[in-house]
């Protein structure tokens, strides 16, 4: 046996579930990625999820990001942007972020979009589906043409959507409907497949209404340090 530490136990107990839920689903555990947000905690806490095998990891603030990113930089951490973005902070998040999954107004696009961008960053569409347009997100109904206009800007690879289930109720139908827009998506951009959804009290449902890739962070970090 293994001498798992506590934060290694939830680990590895979130990415049995996982497991699960995909062989319930009979899909593939390759086409999931597991992504561990991080925020509020440590730097120390990232570099220890980076010694228990995590790579992918995500933040919602841009400062905050930006530091951890910068003291651990010695690790082979892929960086992902799960929170609302300020247009004026869209540059500097591409300089340490492979990808953004909050892409949901033009002035972002405008913002991010880089002609001599060596590489692409991977940007996902938010899609609002409640109708508090506070949220971040863009609305069902414009979905498509706001992802052409990802796909047509330089220096971004549209790789696909992201959306959050509504607090407090069953979130299958919510994934659901979220599987329906990527599939309308992928008609006019196949490449956009990518499906970003499921969070520490949902992802086995995501997983059964086809996430690839899961934004977990409680269930593994433990509860986040009070932030005020
Ligand atoms: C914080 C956050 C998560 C993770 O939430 P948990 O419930 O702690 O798993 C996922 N997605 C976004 C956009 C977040 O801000």
């Amino acid at each position: 046996m293994v001498d798992l530490t506590p934060l290694g136990e939830r680990l590895a107990e979130v990415d049995d579930r996982i497991a699960d839920a995909a062989r319930a689903a009979s899909r593939d555990l390759s086409s999931i990625t597991r992504i561990v947000i991080t925020k509020f905690h440590p730097a120390s806490l990232v570099r220890e999820l980076h010694g228990l095998g995590v790579r992918d990891v995500g933040e919602n603030r841009h400062q905050e990001a930006q530091a951890k990113a910068a003291e651990l930089a010695d690790l082979d951490l892929r960086w992902n942007f799960v929170g609302q973005l300020q247009s004026k902070k869209a540059r500097q998040v591409r300089a340490y972020c492979q990808s953004i999954h909050s892409v949901d107004r033009d002035s972002l696009i405008t913002a991010l979009a880089n002609d001599e961008a060596e590489t692409p960053i991977d940007a996902f569409v938010q899609v609002n589906l409640t109708d508090d347009h506070g949220r971040g997100g863009v609305v069902p109904a414009d979905l498509e043409a706001f992802a052409d206009r990802v796909a047509a800007a330089p220096g971004l690879r549209l790789c696909g959507i992201m959306g959050v289930a509504p607090l407090g109720e069953d979130p299958r139908p919510a994934f659901a409907a979220l599987r329906g827009l990527s599939e309308r998506v992928q008609l006019q951009h196949p490449e956009a497949s990518a499906l970003s959804m499921g969070m520490s009290g949902d992802f086995a449902e995501a997983i059964s209404e086809g996430a690839t890739h899961l934004r977990i962070g409680t269930a593994i970090t433990g509860n986040r340090p009070d932030h005020g």
